[in-house]
């Protein structure tokens, strides 16, 4: 398989056009334009030698990945469908700020997911094969263009699309080096959040990986038991052990961790619940995100699940603020367009 010019670390950039005996010196120039590009090089402005630009454009294919379908949401969410070599489909959401000139990019992380949340759509279609790092480079990049059509720059990424990125641990690590790296991307560290369902070996892997990006857990449910139901890994790892190492990270990293959890009517939206989240957190820094869910249909249990009421919402998190807890609302972005994760590709056939 030819590789794309986003499947290089600068290193290997390097040793290749060395092997064609080119300066090696020329790659991270060319890879920083790339970046900068949006994965389009200004190669008039690069003034390569002769018959350098020729070769990248003989051995490496264009892009890792090509928009294969796009959706603009009327808040200004983009949501693309993204082709890889192999036929494969990936989604990729670019998020305006409420700042006006920022943006926020969702990357997948895998095609695919094995995970079997009982209320994603990307869980029905099942796991398909881990991302390489260049196709999440691809996928940043995408962003990156989108945000820069709508007179914004992506600011910040989260790996919280498809897939779980604690399975595809090495690539997504290399990914956010290549994002956050000052001579490519150059987002750095604090504007990457890595998210978890809680596979625990990889969430202690991340906090030692040395690199120091946010995390994000969803966590859905204070006690094991319903997490079960909705999480199948919550029948691996329990709530404590998933709450103690994300704690740990915070220690490591100085990153407060983000509590994701997604409001589902009769499900976990009780006060009691709200209460013994708080309970949970008591003693930890860690900020908790409640999200609205966005129905997708039956889960593959066959249960239909339905946002919480405005009422319970709010008596939820009254409960956990009138408790100390650092909690918030995220607003429900590109609702008309399939913005929950798999929707688009499931309507797209990919
Ligand atoms: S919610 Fe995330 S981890 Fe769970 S099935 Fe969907 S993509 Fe996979």
């Amino acid at each position: 398989m030819q590789q794309a010019l986003a499947d290089f670390s600068i290193e290997g950039f390097e040793a290749l056009i060395a092997s064609w005996g080119f300066k090696p010196s020329h790659a991270a120039r060319l890879l920083a334009s790339y970046y900068e590009g949006g994965g389009a090089a200004d190669w008039d402005a690069l003034a390569l030698p002769a018959g350098l630009r020729g070769r990248i454009e003989s051995e490496l294919r264009a892009g890792a990945g090509e928009v294969a379908a796009r959706r603009e949401s009327d808040d200004g969410t983009v949501k693309l469908l993204l082709r890889l070599h192999d036929g494969r489909a990936v989604e990729a959401v670019m998020m305006p700020d409420f700042r006006g000139e920022r943006a926020a990019g969702c990357i997948s992380s895998q095609a695919g997911c094995a995970m079997g949340c009982d209320f994603c759509a990307t869980a029905r279609g099942g796991f398909e094969r881990n991302l390489g790092a260049g196709e999440m480079v691809a996928q940043f990049l995408a962003l990156r263009r989108e945000a820069r059509a709508a007179g914004r720059r992506l600011r910040t990424v989260v790996f919280m699309g498809m897939g779980e990125p604690m399975l595809n641990l090495d690539a997504v690590l290399e990914a956010v080096r290549r994002i956050a790296d000052n001579r490519l991307g150059r987002l750095g560290w604090r504007q990457v959040t890595v998210s978890t369902v809680g596979i625990v070996p990889g969430m202690r892997r991340l906090a030692e990986s040395g690199l120091n990006v946010h995390l994000a857990v969803s966590l859905h449910a204070p006690d094991d038991g319903t997490r079960a139901l909705l999480l199948p890994p919550g029948r691996r790892f329990r709530v404590e052990e998933i709450l103690a190492v994300a704690a740990a990270h915070q220690v490591r990293t100085g990153r407060i961790p983000i509590i994701q959890y997604c409001l589902l009517r009769g499900v976990n939206d009780s006060p009691a619940q709200a209460g013994r989240l708080v309970d949970l957190l008591a003693g930890r820094r860690m900020h908790v995100n409640l999200l609205r869910y966005n129905p997708t249909g039956a889960g593959l249990s066959g249960r239909i699940y339905e946002p919480s009421p405005d009422e319970a919402a709010a008596a939820f998190l009254a409960v956990l603020r009138g408790r100390g807890v650092v909690a918030h609302f995220r607003k429900p972005r590109g609702r008309d367009i399939d913005a929950a994760c798999g929707q688009l590709r499931g309507r797209a056939g990919g």
